[in-house]
């Protein structure tokens, strides 16, 4: 149980608050996040990292000299935003570029791929890279599929100090890659964990028995075994990441033991014990230990073993201080608070209009500011609806996070009108509250869709039909640009792709535009039932796609409502 909370919505920002209050010393609190407190040299190249909130010290634990230099906070299991992450990459950026590092969740690699794009597009040198520590998650075949899970320390530890030691962006890069080729983690489970204010756990381990290889919200891990003796456990997890030694090194190995919320130090001295028994057994050099809380899932009780095989480069770098809130060793110099950050912004920043909008296109951005306002009431309706459905193989939050992405996409719009802006400022605006707000895979892909509507759409002419038809067709290919997917692969591009067809067959025939779009939404809203028999090639309900089968895929059966709304309001 999480027992102590207020109003379970406001639990990651309170956490937040609480967190920069306590930690002056470290941290400055600024919209997306927090950036260090401390001095930093000029042209020193910046790591942020970051991810969803339950997991502390994961991530904002680790923010001070020797690690990151930002840290980006999502909700609870949630990704943060490209907006959040582009605010707390400027405020941490020196000159020497931003390295967005993060754990390889779906949702992340969307918002922190775009918010290294848009970091790009105004100059800044940044990417977007992700750990794949967790042994379990994917095949050796396919590493680039694993998640990031305790690994972090490791690698974020090591990287961080080659950014502190004024290497160049390239190298502390090479530094990251060879960090993360080079650690290994498997975790057990012995029960599961309670968001703050949920009656129920967000899954449940069977008593007596151990979840092999569960991640770190739950995702489903290798098997179930039955629970044994601290040894036994400890050889299970040796075992396992000893056939996954790493190529081309000599043995000598950092083991780090993690504590997933609810495990007890003394149960893990008593199986760090094992552990570095069996790996001197093994022939390996044990050159460094770390047992603690690390990456940890709210209160869920398990621990994660991590193996991190050093060369002379990454042992080095391991030993150089570090002084952050929740991870400090050596002496660090550096106390100094930094004068250069002046009043940093406690809100996203928001798109402006720059010309106003022709008199046709205000006449449209103002219809397209009441159907967003209709879409955020049937979407407020249908919320419980798409929770259920995603949360039979995700993680039930799609109904909550669409109609928080609309609400305030509809505020932004309105804002936007009032000042005057074209049908396509308006969009974008609508994306890119959409986008900041939503949270999660489909708020990404949200803030993309509408501001490629928007690119489309212009603030001048109104397009024609055929026009209409082929700027949904120009969505599609962001969204598949954007998020990788194809068609087949149950996600809402199974609605949007035949939706994309029908509109441009409908639009070469006869009758008003209203009569071609609610046709083609027929077209759209069938195709999304039809993702009952799909089966998750992608995203969050992947590694449960068996559970999927037989049930519609939420994002699909959403964007049918809103493209069965739009046709209404037309
Ligand atoms: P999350 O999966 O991060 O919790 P949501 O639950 O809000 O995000 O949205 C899930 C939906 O996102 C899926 O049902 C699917 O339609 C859509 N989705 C996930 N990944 C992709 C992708 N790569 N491309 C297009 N749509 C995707
Ligand atoms: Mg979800």
């Amino acid at each position: 149980m999480t027992r102590l909370f207020n109003n379970p919505e406001n639990f990651p920002n309170e956490a937040a608050e609480g967190y920069l209050l306590a930690n002056k010393r470290h941290v400055s609190g600024l919209y997306g996040g927090a950036v260090r407190a401390t001095k930093t040299p000029e042209n020193k190249v910046a790591l942020v990292i970051g991810g969803g909130t339950g997991h502390y010290p994961a991530f904002a634990g680790w923010v001070g000299h020797g690690m990151a230099d930002g840290v980006v906070m999502g909700n609870i299991f949630s990704s943060p935003s490209a907006a959040q992450a582009v605010s707390v990459a400027k405020a941490a950026e020196r000159g020497g570029g931003v390295l967005i590092a993060f754990g390889n969740y779906a949702g992340d690699v969307l918002h922190f791929g775009d918010a290294a794009a848009q970091l790009t597009a105004q100059g800044i040198l940044a990417k977007a890279v992700v750990t794949t520590d967790d042994i379990a998650s994917a095949g050796p075949d396919e590493i680039e599929k694993r998640r990031g899970i305790a690994g972090w320390v490791p690698i974020f530890k090591t990287t961080g100090a080659a950014a502190e030691r004024g290497l160049s962006f390239d190298e502390v890069e090479a530094v990251f890659h060879k960090a993360n080729s080079r650690t290994r983690t498997l975790g057990v489970a012995f029960s599961g964990c309670t968001l703050p204010g949920a009656d129920e756990p967000l899954f449940t381990v069977p008593e007596g028995k151990m979840a092999i290889g569960l991640g770190v919200h739950g995702e489903p891990g290798i098997s179930e075994e039955p629970l044994g003796t601290a040894d036994e456990v400890a050889k299970l997890l040796v075992d396992r990441l000893l056939e996954e030694r790493p190529e081309g090194n000599d043995g000598r190995v950092i083991a780090l033991l993690n504590g997933l919320g609810a495990a007890k130090y003394e149960e893990m001295f008593v199986t760090f014990r094992a552990v570095n028994k069996l790996l001197e057994e093994a022939g390996l050099t044990v050159v460094d230990g770390e047992v603690g809380e690390f990456a940890t899932s709210l209160d869920m009780s398990g621990i994660s073993l991590t193996l991190f095989w050093v060369d002379d480069e990454l042992e080095s770098l391991w030993n150089d201080p570090v002084d952050t809130p929740a991870y400090r060793r050596g002496s660090v110099d550096n106390a100094a608070m930094r004068d250069d950050l002046g009043e940093l912004s406690q809100e996203p920043t928001k798109l402006e209009v720059t010309e106003k909008g022709s008199a046709d296109s205000q006449k449209l951005a103002s219809a397209i500011a009441e159907t967003l306002d209709k879409v955020t009431a049937l979407l407020d309706e249908k919320s419980a609806e798409l929770g259920k459905l995603d949360a039979i193989a995700g993680d039930g939050d799609h109904g909550i996070g669409m109609h928080r992405g609309a609400e305030n996409a509809t505020v932004a719009a309105k804002r936007l009108v009032g000042d005057g802006a074209g049908a396509g400022t308006t969009l974008a605006g609508a994306g890119e509250a959409w986008s900041a707000t939503a949270g999660g895979t489909s708020g990404a892909l949200w803030g993309v869709l509408l501001g490629a509507a928007g690119q489309g759409v212009g603030d001048t002419d109104l397009p024609s039909d055929q026009e209409v038809a082929s700027i949904v067709h120009q969505v599609a290919d962001a969204l598949l640009a954007a998020g990788g997917a194809q068609l087949g692969d149950k996600t809402m591009l199974d609605a949007l792709l035949p939706f994309v067809d029908a509109l441009e067959a409908e639009v070469k025939g006869e009758g008003t535009l209203k009569e071609k779009w609610n046709r083609a939404a027929l077209v759209a809203v069938g195709a999304a039932k039809k993702t009952a028999q799909l089966s998750p090639k992608i995203g969050r309900a992947r590694p449960l796609a068996e559970r999927s089968v037989g049930h519609a895929d939420p994002g699909a059966v959403s964007l049918a409502y809103i493209i069965d709304a739009i046709g209404q309001e037309l």
